[in-house]
């Protein structure tokens, strides 16, 4: 059941940051991959740029290593990892200098995509773009793949977006945000736009809320120090859950085009209300039997850092006035769980009398684990005993529905790759999309701030703070439970 594959054009796609943690986790793997199921064409090379000094066939050791540490058994086909390597090249560069970047310029062919992933330190990427340009190494059509942070506020993220522009157009950035490129999330689109049953009903009139929850289980520990500077609101929810969030309340689109999904996502950042603080929970997660607290974890003792917020939101537009969005997002928490729930309204009346469970309707859009839908619908409860009512889910598990070949399903990194050579930006942040969600992030990390607000403590393998909860139980609602 799952597609075919379409070869990408041939391409020459070159990693900096090609030693780093992302590349060997992630970038690489997933490169070979979709090597692996032929949608590489034996053309494409990739080049690793960073900055140590090292022959190509080093790299190629390296890489093999990363291939055999980060994919499964059942992917580390010999014959398709000695052709994968042997389009893989290397140049020990310095972003800031000018070591090998003439080195660089001769191994890029001309007349086929060009394609550079920044994955390296935001410092750098002004200085990558600088010396892509005036070593011409980037023609006109060439790629550029940025990584998050982008930005760490509303002024740096411009900044970064005016460097960016002074040497590439809009249409060569590509913003990842690897939520988007989940099978899910694209799926969330093609349920709201591509059935009739859904869309009338998306409004404040039949949507009681959203809740969107992103919840982890590990800690903070070994970057502690860098999240400290960042905290769950600039980490979590300026782009993923923004992301999110935008993919549930946006209009149609008139076209599944770059631009017009943009479009509407960034009305949706724009209709965004002032957050009012009654209406966000910070918290951090406090030492366990085993695990270090969030403060000693961050090597801060003072640390007013959240690793925890929950939040309700307002979309003030004519769908969704009087529907909140809560969201929340924490580490160290019971399990590890990405999911949309969206909770429709109790029917207007009720015809039944004897009418026991929860006659709302649920659809749960599952990021992680097991990627998937499940809709709650009420039915009569099989067998005699009269007209009893019971909620049962419609379930879309991928694994189930597709079988074995769910396994098969590209990761968000594959997939976001692929639409770089592409050259399909639907699944990337606009710069101006993300200025946007930045303009509404700073005054509520300003507000809690100006207020030297502390966050609230809570137990590692919890489910947040207290408060958390009654954010929602005092409008009458609950979150669905993490991990159920
Ligand atoms: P890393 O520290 O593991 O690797 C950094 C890479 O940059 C190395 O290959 C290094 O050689 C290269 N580099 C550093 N200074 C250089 C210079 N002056 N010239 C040339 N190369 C230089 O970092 P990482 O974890 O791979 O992260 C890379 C980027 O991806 C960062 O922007 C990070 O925020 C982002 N990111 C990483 C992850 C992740 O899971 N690691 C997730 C999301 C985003």
């Amino acid at each position: 059941m799952v597609s075919r594959v379409i070869p990408v054009e041939a391409f020459d796609l070159v990693i900096f940051g090609g030693t780093g943690d992302l590349a060997r986790r992630k970038i690489l793997p997933g490169l070979f991959r979709r090597f692996k199921d032929g949608q590489i064409p034996d053309e494409a090379r990739i080049i690793g740029a960073a900055r140590s000094d090292m022959t190509s066939e080093d790299y190629r050791a390296q890489v093999f290593d990363a291939l055999n540490e980060f994919l499964p058994i059942s992917k580390r086909d010999q014959k398709a990892l000695d052709a994968f390597l042997a389009r893989i090249d290397y140049v020990g560069i310095d972003a800031t200098g000018t070591h090998g970047w003439s080195d660089l310029a001769r191994l890029m062919r001309p007349g086929l995509v060009q394609a550079f992933y920044f994955s390296v330190a935001p410092a750098l990427f002004g200085d990558l773009a600088k010396r892509l340009h005036k070593h011409k190494i980037a023609g006109p059509e060439a790629r550029i793949v940025v990584e998050k942070p982008f930005g760490h506020d509303l002024t740096s993220a411009r900044d970064l977006n005016a460097t960016l522009a002074r040497h590439f157009d809009e249409q060569q950035i590509y913003r990842i945000d690897h939520y988007l490129g989940k099978e899910t999330v694209q799926n969330l689109m093609a349920v709201r736009f591509g059935n009739l049953l859904f869309e009338p009903l998306w409004r404040n009139q039949y949507i009681d809320h959203v809740q969107i929850t992103v919840a982890e289980t590990v800690g903070v520990g070994g970057r502690g120090a860098y999240y400290d500077k960042s905290g769950a609101m600039r980490d979590m929810v300026q782009n993923h859950l923004m992301q999110l969030l935008c993919l549930i309340a946006m209009e149609p689109p008139a076209r599944f085009d770059p631009d017009a999904v943009r479009d509407e996502k960034l009305k949706v950042i724009r209709a965004l209300e002032p957050v009012e603080p009654g209406e966000v929970v910070r918290g951090q997660y406090k030492a366990g039997a085993e695990t270090l607290s969030y403060r000693d974890d961050a090597e801060n003792p003072a640390s007013r850092t959240e690793s925890f917020i929950a939040m309700k939101l307002h979309v003030a537009n004519w769908r969704w006035n009087g529907t909140p969005f809560y969201l929340r997002t924490g580490k160290r928490m019971k399990s590890r769980v990405s999911e949309i729930v969206v909770r429709f309204k109790e029917p207007p009346h009720s015809i039944f009398e004897e009418d026991t469970g929860q006659s709302a309707n649920e659809l749960t859009i599952r990021l992680q684990p097991n990627e998937g839908m499940d809709l709650t619908v009420t039915i009569k409860e099989p067998g005699p005993g009269g007209m009893r009512l019971i909620d049962v889910p419609l379930d879309m598990t991928f694994a189930e529905a597709l079988g074995e070949e769910a396994a098969d399903v590209p990761d968000a990194y594959e997939r976001l790759i692929m639409d770089v050579i592409r050259g399909n930006q639907t699944l990337f942040m606009r710069g101006d999309e993300v200025e946007a969600a930045w303009a509404w992030t700073d005054p509520v990390i300003a507000a809690w701030e100006a207020r030297e607000e502390k966050p609230m403590g809570y137990e590692p393998g919890s489910t947040g703070p207290e408060e958390a909860l009654i954010l929602m139980h005092k409008d009458g609602r609950r979150w669905r439970e993490i991990g159920s």
